[in-house]
């Protein structure tokens, strides 16, 4: 498989200080981790990791660049993010290949993320002028008592390999226009989309003439991650990861009052009622199982379908799966890629084993793909297993293309099982009934951070806050008011009469 890699000279790699690109070599140093593309298994560059005292000169520059930033006014910040916005959709097509050759997603769902960053820009320049607070009377005549929101400081970003651009932006562009400064710290799996998005970004800093550190990179794996997250000058750590992590890193930061916002792990589930539309049904239950070969936080991994059409909908969606094309995900008639790498390709086989241990029925087989065009090793087959919800292996995320299909009687349980995993991440139902849907939507019905009626599980768009409950950690980001996580906020209350009057009519005279 002969891929043509000259989009990464247009991402101008090479240039970005520090956590330095070192280029198209193979370097045996320790402090240098490899870029290893799952779709051909070539070793795409080898990327320098952050030392200590690296990191120590990153945060003293954010430090700085923060007390510029911060009187900077919040629309001019926004005018610096709009640039931003603009390169994005110059260095889209160069970025979106980067995404889909070093994570393995396929060149549309590549250019899908560029087009999320893109798309948050937009909304962070509109926010940018509306940053408000609330204005309430005060008890005490000649009294002006409202809140204002400043910003945190330095917003520490750590991100998963899945989405390996579109996730930094979500969190770097609202933290940018609230006036904090970030430092991103990217998969360990795919450090080079981070050094390309550094790369745009230095650009348009040193045009508008403003200083480094307002966002920087540092690279490495979770001992990098663990020095910001012990480090009290980082305000908020916003990481998104599994599940495991994310309890490392709440703790971690909990324990230094520092706070976080969590985007951890999934475990999603669709119903699917009798009154649900057959074609509706397929096309959100294949991609949301398939896309991003399982590997997305939303991705479906559970179908609960109504016992009077289980074996109708099966049956489709068996069919639907043999038409699964697998392969380059570069190559646009792929509609599915490989994993991120060797380990997940392990994964996948121990559950595979676990679910056969616990008693599932295979309905649509897995495995692993040989042969040349899958020389990398990480190609793998999308499955289907019938299992019961209270199985180990299907409470547990698997981050792979695995879907399990489970029937149920009643639609009260039908949401009990949909509810009964630890986590809460998405979650919808397909049906054309207004009280199903509305049944679903209420407070007794899904316990999600994302509830969708006739829409999959996977994928959201960055206007409304994305985050989910229970182990999925709580946090919300992107869009609505989810800019207030990267904000202190703070009440006022100005006396512009001659006398101090107390509040609550407490009199002390002196
Ligand atoms: P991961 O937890 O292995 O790593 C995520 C990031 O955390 C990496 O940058 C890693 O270096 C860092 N990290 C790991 N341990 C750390 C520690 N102790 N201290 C500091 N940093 C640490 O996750 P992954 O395999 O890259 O991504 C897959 C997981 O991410 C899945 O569970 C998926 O559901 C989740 N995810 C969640 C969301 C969401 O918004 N909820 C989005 C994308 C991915």
């Amino acid at each position: 498989m002969a891929i043509d890699t000259r989009f990464l000279s247009k991402l101008g790699i090479k240039k970005f200080n520090p956590g330095t690109i070192t280029g198209l070599k193979s370097f045996e140093s320790e402090s240098f981790q490899p870029s290893i593309s799952p779709v051909d298994g070539h070793l795409i560059a080898s990327v320098s990791t952050t030392s200590e005292k690296e990191y120590r000169k990153v945060i003293s520059t954010a430090e700085k660049a923060f007390l510029t930033w911060r009187m900077v006014p919040a629309p001019k910040r926004g005018e610096i993010v709009r640039q931003y916005g603009e390169a994005l959709r110059r260095f889209k097509d160069p970025l979106g290949r980067l995404v889909s050759y070093e994570m393995g997603k396929s060149l549309q769902e590549g250019f899908g993320e560029v087009q999320e960053m893109i798309d948050i820009c937009d909304f962070a320049v509109g926010l940018s002028r509306q940053l408000y607070g609330l204005t309430m009377h005060s008890e005490r005549a000649h009294h002006r008592m409202y809140e204002q929101y400043h910003p945190l400081g330095i917003v520490g970003v750590i991100s998963a390999f899945n989405f390996p651009v579109a996730v930094w932006s979500w969190n770097a562009m609202i933290a940018l226009i609230c006036g904090d400064v970030v430092v991103w710290k990217p998969s360990e799996k795919t450090p080079l989309c981070g050094v390309a998005c550094m790369n745009i970004f230095q650009d348009i800093l040193i045009e508008n003439e403003l200083p480094e550190g307002i966002v920087s990179l540092i690279n490495g794996d979770y001992r990098v991650g663990e020095m910001m997250t012990h480090d009290p000058k980082v305000a908020l750590v916003s990481a998104t990861g599994s599940t495991r992590m994310g309890k490392i890193v709440g703790a971690a930061v909990a324990s230094r009052f520092g706070k976080t916002l969590l985007e951890l792990g999934g475990n999603n589930a669709i119903i699917i009622t009798p009154e649900a539309d057959l074609k509706v049904v397929l096309t959100g239950a294949v991609f949301g199982a398939v896309g991003t070969a399982g590997q997305r936080c939303t991705s479906t991994r559970r179908l609960i379908i109504h016992e009077s059409i289980y074996d109708k909908v099966t049956k489709a969606l068996a069919k639907a799966y043999t038409q699964i094309e697998i392969g380059n995900p570069l190559d646009a008639k792929n509609h599915m890629g490989p994993l991120i790498d060797i380990q997940a390709v392990e994964q996948y086989k121990k559950s595979l084993k676990a679910i056969e241990n616990e008693g599932g029925t295979m309905l649509v087989q897995g495995g692993v793909l040989k042969g040349r065009k899958y020389a990398s090793g990480c190609y793998v087959l999308p499955c289907i297993a019938e299992v019961q919800n209270n199985f180990e292996i299907v409470q547990t995320e698997t981050f792979a293309p695995i879907l399990y299909v489970m029937p149920y009687k009643s639609l009260s349980e039908a949401i009990k099982m949909q509810n009964d995993v630890p986590q809460g991440l998405s979650s919808a139902i397909m049906t054309n009934n207004m009280r199903e849907a509305e049944q679903f939507l209420s407070a007794a019905g899904s316990d999600c951070g994302i509830a969708n009626v006739n829409i999959g599980t996977s994928g959201a768009e960055i206007g409304g806050a994305f985050g989910g409950e229970k182990e999925t950690g709580g946090g919300r980001e992107s869009g609505s008011d989810a800019w207030k996580v990267y904000m202190r906020r703070q009440t006022s209350t100005l006396n512009w009469g001659k006398d101090l009057p107390l509040a609550q009519g407490i009199t002390f005279n002196v």
